[in-house]
């Protein structure tokens, strides 16, 4: 219901700039946005009848626990809910399940038990009880080994042998709300919004898209345990950024998980989809991607920069394995946002730079300045496994 408020006063601001075209956000057909969310089903959901039911006292011993685990196509998300008797301190404490493989595109029909391994828990914003827990799984096949899709297995195999170097991590995650129509959300449904300049960081009904969403969420994380570090409108009409971290070892990566975990989970109570596509929409539009901030306790220390240009170094030997492990389909995906414009740097050849948003891998200049800090890879796209990221920076960096 709030959306179609929104979209209401959209229309109303979009006519009072009707003499500013180059500000406007909505250079045409004023009309469509009336049809926002116009065929989302969880959007007519009247919200208030869930209220009553929020209110009914359970046993803070009957908790919900809400499994997360990502299923064949590495990059989407798939739950279910245990109910637990006991509050569980630690993942180890949480006990292991198992689903249908075959209906998650990781096992065929006649084997299909897939196991869920609990590895990290949260507290869940999304339901009533004081206690209920979301539960990060990582996934093993029938036979014992890992799915296909469990990145996060070798990350953890690779955190053990290197973990007195203390890596860190920060993800700068994007992401694109979309309305039924599969265009971006608020877009006219024929023709397109002004062009690309007043929308990052922008405020105001005519700039930005949803900010509902993205408070709620930035909430939710908070609550949940996520390491939450902020949040920007982007450079494309409905497209926002989050950033999760600096945060030690797994953490980063398991955040990453369940902060679009709740994303989506928090847009589906408004009917709203999210896609974290890389390049949601063709032509002069931003693409999205995760930025992925790195360093070891040696870059961090004075005169750090030697190891920071020294890891620089390593990567730069290592370009076509990197951009394998930077979204989930060996790089085709990446091969639509890493054109060398709109702020990317070209695919085929690694670069690096103080300052410069157009290399695959930038100094921030305070840190060329401290001679110490962290490097920033700008090459893994939005749908990226943070888990086959890191790992493979890690890899590359520091075995
Ligand atoms: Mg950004």
């Amino acid at each position: 219901m709030a959306l179609r408020v929104v979209g209401l006063l959209i229309r109303q601001e979009v006519s009072a700039l009707a003499r500013k075209p180059s500000t406007r956000m909505f250079s045409s057909s004023v009309r469509a946005m009336s049809n926002v969310l116009a065929n989302s089903p969880n959007a007519d959901f009247n919200k208030k009848i869930m209220d009553r039911y929020s209110r009914l006292k359970t046993d803070p011993n009957t908790i919900q626990a809400t499994y997360v685990w990502i299923d064949g196509t590495g990059e989407n998300l798939r739950t279910k809910t245990k109910i637990l008797n006991k509050k569980p301190e630690s993942p180890a404490e949480v006990p292991r399940w198992s689903y249908d493989g075959s209906s998650t595109y990781q096992a065929l029909g006649g084997n299909s038990d897939t196991t869920l391994v609990p590895r990290a828990i949260y507290k869940d914003p999304t339901k009533f009880g004081e206690n209920d827990i979301i539960v990060m799984c990582d996934t093993y096949k029938p036979d014992g080994n890992p799915c296909d899709t469990n990145h996060r297995c070798q990350m953890q195999k690779t955190m053990d042998k290197i973990s007195n170097q203390e890596p860190w991590f920060g993800i700068e995650q994007e992401y694109t709300f979309l309305d039924f129509d599969a265009r971006p959300l608020g877009w006219p449904a024929h023709g397109f919004p002004g062009p690309q300049g007043p929308y990052y960081c922008g405020v105001g009904a005519d700039r930005v898209i949803a900010r509902d969403i993205v408070e709620t969420h930035g909430i939710a994380c908070i609550y949940a345990g996520i390491d939450f570090a902020g949040t920007n409108a982007e450079v494309m009409p409905a497209q926002w950024e989050y950033q999760v971290g600096p945060s030690l070892g797994m953490k980063c990566a398991d955040d990453i998980w369940i902060s679009r975990y709740l994303l989506w989970r928090i847009a589906e109570d408004f009917g709203v989809i999210v896609t974290f596509d890389p390049k949601p929409m063709e032509g002069p539009w931003n693409g999205a991607g995760a930025h992925t901030n790195f360093s070891t306790r040696a870059m961090r220390e004075d005169g750090g920069m030697k190891a920071i240009e020294a890891a620089i170094e390593k990567l730069s030997t290592k370009q076509e394995h990197h951009i394998r492990c930077y979204d989930p389909h060996g790089g085709k995906d990446n091969e639509r946002r890493l054109v060398g414009r709109l702020e990317t740097s070209s695919i085929k050849k690694f670069s690096w730079g103080v300052a410069d948003r157009g290399v695959s891998v930038r100094i921030p200049r305070g840190v060329a300045d401290a001679g110490k800090g962290y490097l920033e890879d700008r090459r893994p796209s939005s749908n990226c496994d943070p888990y086959a990221v890191c790992n493979a920076i890690l890899e590359t960096c520091c075995l």
